[in-house]
């Protein structure tokens, strides 16, 4: 019997993607070669503690750690961090990576993530003003959110805002500027927004709406003192966050020949184009059979899903995604749990009580319930989930009666 050779896999990208996927790989007993190319010092990670509890300093960095780096090397994995992969030759299978090496492979799977949209406006070079994506952005903004200190947020989605929750309680004056005319406005519907601005004014931060930031001014030493806004205000600081989103990192995959549309372009089994090569997490526009049409998400859930999938496909088996997405946020004692995409809803429907912080809002669309958004009420994501995966349709009455037992919709 002829002796199969073994292959090599190359994971590009060390993120929560890369991460899940070589465990899932090691889960699986995967017999060939991995090899991981990251351009950050650290093993896999987890992002979100970074604007939440690594950011206050309640948990240090080895707890972000998805495993521990000896985990993948006892299974036989290489890592390869700190070197970025620079180009793809594709005819040839070999990636140019940043220290002049080069790398031969015979499946390559892409998970480079996303990078921050910068905002380019007048003094956005100004010293202070921060991005927050990886370890080393967090521990930069971290030591300067000294109480007295004046921290000005631009952008309120959730990571802008989960930052608001954080200084403010370390005695930092805020003001979160949010260009729309409500807060989350891109992942939530308005009652979650009135509810997350009252919430975040009692806490005692200046949120200013329809805020749209036009320039930065300059103080001592190269320092940004101020923030100027469209309607002619202005509003004074000593440090600046901005917060306006990512964009998908698909650089290498373009410049190869990949297709790419706001993402590189995958199919349910996170296939490009290339048979050889798969694409994982933030960076892809994907197809999943949950949705009508191509995707792209930003979520651990996406990241992990995919990686799953993925690992499926390298084995040889035909796994679809297929799958809702969902979501979660933390700011003070509240937890946001989200799940499905309520965009294209035609009807809201409020259960619990916005007094009491425990509520949800579901969202239905011709009678299906499409998404749910749920505050400290843990039963209500849970159900919300099975309801959203299966597209059941459940009555107005029935979904915001207290008395209606949640469990058995
Ligand atoms: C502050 C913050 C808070 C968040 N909070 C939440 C949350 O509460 N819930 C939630 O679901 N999601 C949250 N997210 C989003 C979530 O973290 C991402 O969706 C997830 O990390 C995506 O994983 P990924 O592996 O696709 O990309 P990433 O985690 O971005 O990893 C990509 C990695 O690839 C590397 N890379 C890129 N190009 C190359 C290259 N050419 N060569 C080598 N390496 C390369 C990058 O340096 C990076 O390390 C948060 C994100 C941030 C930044």
């Amino acid at each position: 019997m002829a002796i199969k050779r073994k292959e090599t896999t190359v994971i590009v990208g060390g993120g929560h993607a890369a991460g899940a996927l070589m465990t899932a790989l090691l889960q699986k007993k995967y017999q060939h070669d991995v090899i991981l190319v990251g351009e950050e010092p650290h093993p896999p990670y987890q992002r979100p503690p970074l604007s939440k509890n690594y950011l206050a300093g309640e948990v240090d960095q080895a707890s972000l750690y998805l495993k521990p780096r000896s985990m993948y090397e006892n299974g036989g994995y290489q890592l390869r961090l700190g070197v970025r992969a620079e180009q793809i030759d594709r005819d040839n299978k070999i990636i140019g990576l940043s220290d002049q090496s080069t790398l031969k492979y015979d499946r390559l799977v892409l998970a480079t993530g996303s990078h921050v949209r910068r905002l380019k406006v007048p003094g956005s070079d100004l010293q202070c003003i921060h991005y927050l994506h990886d370890i080393a952005d967090t521990d930069a903004l971290r030591d300067q959110l000294i109480p007295g200190k004046r921290l000005v947020i631009v952008g309120g989605g959730y990571i802008g805002l989960e930052v608001a929750a954080s200084a403010i309680k370390k005695r930092v004056g805020v003001t979160v500027l949010e260009a729309a005319d409500r807060l989350m406005q891109r992942v939530t519907g308005p009652e979650m927004s009135a509810f997350f601005y009252a919430k975040h004014n009692a806490a005692g931060v200046d949120v200013r709406l329809n805020a749209a930031v036009t320039g930065f001014e300059a103080g001592d030493q190269g320092r940004v003192a101020g923030v100027t806004l469209a309607d002619g205000g202005k509003v004074q600081a000593d440090i600046v966050l901005v917060s306006i989103g990512v964009i998908p990192e698909t650089a290498l995959a373009e410049a190869s020949g990949l297709p790419c549309d706001d993402g590189i372009v995958v199919d349910e089994f996170t296939r490009t184009s290339d048979p050889e090569i798969l694409a994982i997490g933030d960076c892809t526009r994907h197809r999943n059979l949950f949705f009508e049409k191509m995707q792209r998400l930003e979520s651990v859930a996406n990241a992990v899903d995919q990686a799953r999938i993925a690992a499926a496909t390298l084995m040889g088996e035909e796994k679809p995604y297929n799958s809702a997405p969902w979501f979660w946020s933390n700011q003070y004692d509240l937890r946001l749990q989200m799940v499905g995409l309520s965009q294209n809803h035609d009807q809201r429907v409020v259960r619990g009580c916005f007094e009491k912080e425990e509520f949800a809002v579901f969202y239905l669309r011709e009678g299906q319930v499409i998404a749910v958004d749920a505050v400290n009420m843990p039963v209500a994501f849970m159900v919300g989930k099975q309801l959203v995966q299966h597209r059941k349709s459940v009555s107005a009455e029935a979904l915001s009666d207290p008395h209606s037992e949640l469990r058995n919709l």
